[in-house]
């Protein structure tokens, strides 16, 4: 019989599965069962109005057997079968709208093409992903004879009359021999095809059978309403489906319908994946569309912020494959993407306000990421995130948000305070706090790599501004505090440029300081760039050239400025000692590294002798 060609499309989209490099073949079988159900959907939406037909809901099924000696994996429905015609017009070509974007896709870079077998599938030419040679052998309904088509590959197909006793198709596929890479066997095991199934087609909503029994589950969580699942069946259907031994601290189910229906279950875990910070984690939601999974991780689902959200997101109004319009498709995603991003945002803040403890192990695990989530995008989801972050502070062990940060600030208090550092007993010995604290002032105490980015992106909380304590003005000082710490500048105008000067290229000013109680000295920095923003980007390559303006602060009034006075008056050598030694003191305060440990030695040493 004489061999028929391809269309040069399906031609090249059957070179690719015949080549495949992609790694998850398994998903032919989702593929080839995906189309049974739409098959069984038709002959299943003519009965009822055509007696014909002769089977109702309950007769429909999918049938698989496999032959290890023949090598061959059978699929088989009684659905609306295919014309001898319908199978030329269906098998050889591509029948989709969508094939000219993918054959755009492949050809402008073919790793793109291989994710979108992934993400959206590819027919039925994927059983040539796993199988040297396809018979497809059909009866349409209403049909007389039954016809068979058959191909081992790109160089055509044949089509020809065949046998068959009931109306239905017949998929089979003769698996390819292992080679040195590929173990093709695996999917002529029985226990291997109930896995491949259960993981992407357990919700299908006829019985797929295997030895008379059925292996799908049909009607799966995530369309149950909530009163018909209990906390303990979201948990376990959450620990067996991400490993996880723990219990998530929220199931949430969503039911929707406007715009785009659809049913999602998601979850917030407690604990961070091992490989949760790293590029490793794939984030997003497992999506699924009539109960065929057609991506495991849709991250167009979930904002960056969330991406700790596992879950499952079903919608009958997404196509399976991509034959619809893109753009369409896209838009849908996003319309249920955005009310996700809603809905989780609420689910989390209620859970901060009525399970406490469950939120903060869950903070534990992905705070960092909120804070990231904070300031990426600059700063595009910082309103929505701001009240759902959550810090150490000066008055007591526990963390604390910025709304219970702001109802609790007396009255007097201007400013939202915070100071970065390596650790809070780093941050509560910071000599500029204390005159905050005395005040009665809390202090927010922020040790996170990013918080100086969130701080900036933030700028403010309730009206009420962030203030670092290291700020030049910390807003603490009355006007005539000020105005005599000014007029004592003036008054030592001399001294404080001789330790500028002395201290030049390490320090750009010397200055009284309003900010300090029982210590000597503090360091501040003038300008945009901070300390700790300076110390952030020097562990970055090639960025060790952002430099702070460093100010030494003295304070006026420590009996270590008097003796430093008093040196300047009498012996300059000696004051410029008392100098640099102040200056080392407010780098090892601030936590910074000490430029030259050995000078700093020597000048203790030679004060003891
Ligand atoms: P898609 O299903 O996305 O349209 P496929 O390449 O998987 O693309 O299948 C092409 C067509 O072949 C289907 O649209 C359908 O008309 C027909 N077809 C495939 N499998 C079956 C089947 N088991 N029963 C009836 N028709 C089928």
């Amino acid at each position: 019989m004489a061999k028929k060609q391809f269309k040069a499309e399906s031609k090249r989209l059957m070179d690719l599965m015949v080549n495949s490099i992609y790694t998850h073949k398994e998903i032919f079988l989702r593929e080839i069962i995906s189309n049974a159900s739409d098959a069984l959907d038709k002959l299943c939406y003519r009965s009822l109005t055509d007696d014909s037909v002769g089977l109702s809901r309950s007769d429909f099924a999918i049938n698989i057997t496999l032959d290890k000696d023949a090598r061959t994996i059978t699929v088989s429905d009684n659905g609306i079968g295919m014309t001898a015609e319908e199978l030329e017009s269906n098998l050889g070509v591509i029948a989709r709208s969508g094939s000219f974007s993918f054959k755009k896709d492949i050809d402008s870079d073919k790793a793109e093409g291989i994710d979108i077998i992934g993400q959206f599938g590819v027919g039925f030419y994927s059983a040539f992903m796993v199988s040297d040679k396809v018979t497809v052998v059909s009866k349409a309904f209403g049909a007389d004879a039954a016809a068979k088509w058959e191909s081992s590959g790109a160089d055509g197909y044949t089509v020809s009359p065949a046998e068959k006793d009931g109306v239905g198709t017949d998929i089979i596929m003769h698996i390819k021999e292992d080679s040195e890479a590929e173990n093709y066997s695996e999917f002529l095991d029985s226990f291997r095809i109930r896995g491949i199934i259960k993981k992407y087609s357990d919700f299908i909503r006829y019985p797929i059978k295997m030895d008379g029994e059925t292996i799908n589950s049909m009607v799966p969580i995530w369309q149950r309403t909530r009163s018909e699942v209990t906390d303990e069946d979201l948990n376990r259907f959450y620990r067996d489906k991400y490993f996880d031994p723990e219990d998530p601290v929220k199931a949430i189910l969503v039911s929707a319908e406007g715009l785009v229906s659809y049913k999602a279950l998601l979850y917030i875990p407690k604990n961070a994946p091992y490989n949760y910070y790293t590029r490793d984690y794939a984030a997003g939601l497992q999506l699924y569309t009539g109960g065929v999974m057609i991506m495991e991780n849709c991250a167009a689902l979930l904002p960056e912020c969330f991406r700790f959200v596992r879950g499952v997101v079903d919608s009958q109004d997404l196509s399976l494959n991509i034959s619809r319009e893109m753009l369409q498709h896209d838009r849908q995603l996003k319309v249920i993407a955005s009310n996700l991003e809603k809905k989780i945002k609420s689910e989390l803040k209620k859970l901060l306000a009525d399970e406490r403890e469950k939120y903060e192990a869950f903070y534990k695990s992905f705070g960092l990421q909120l804070k990231y989530g904070t300031v990426a995008d600059y700063g595009m989801k910082k309103d929505m995130l701001a009240e759902l972050l959550m810090f150490r502070h000066a008055s007591d062990e526990k963390l604390l948000t910025l709304d219970e940060y702001v109802s609790a600030m007396p009255e007097e208090q201007k400013f939202i305070y915070y100071a970065i550092g390596e650790s809070v007993a780093k941050l509560a010995a910071m000599p500029q706090g204390e005159a905050v604290r005395d005040r009665g002032f809390d202090i927010l105490y922020l040790t996170d790599d990013v918080d100086e980015f969130v701080m900036n992106i933030l700028g403010e909380y309730s009206g009420k501004e962030l203030k670092s304590i290291n700020a030049d003005d910390t807003g603490i000082v009355s006007d005539e505090e000020k105005k005599e710490t000014e007029q004592q500048e003036t008054e030592n105008k001399d001294l404080l440029s001789f330790v500028a000067e002395t201290l030049s290229g390490k320090i750009a000013s010397a200055k009284l300081s309003t900010k300090l109680k029982s210590h000597p000295v503090c360091l501040s920095a003038r300008g945009n760039i901070t300390l700790e923003m300076e110390k952030y980007f020097s562990s970055i390559p090639g960025n060790d050239k952002i430099k702070a303006e460093r100010v030494l602060e003295i304070n006026g009034s420590h009996p270590s400025f008097k003796a430093l006075k008093k040196a300047f008056d009498s012996d300059r050598g000696k004051a410029a000692k008392y100098a640099e030694l102040l200056y080392f003191q407010a780098l090892l305060l601030a936590d910074q590294p000490l430029d030259d440990p050995l000078r700093y030695t020597e000048l203790i040493s030679e004060l003891m002798i």
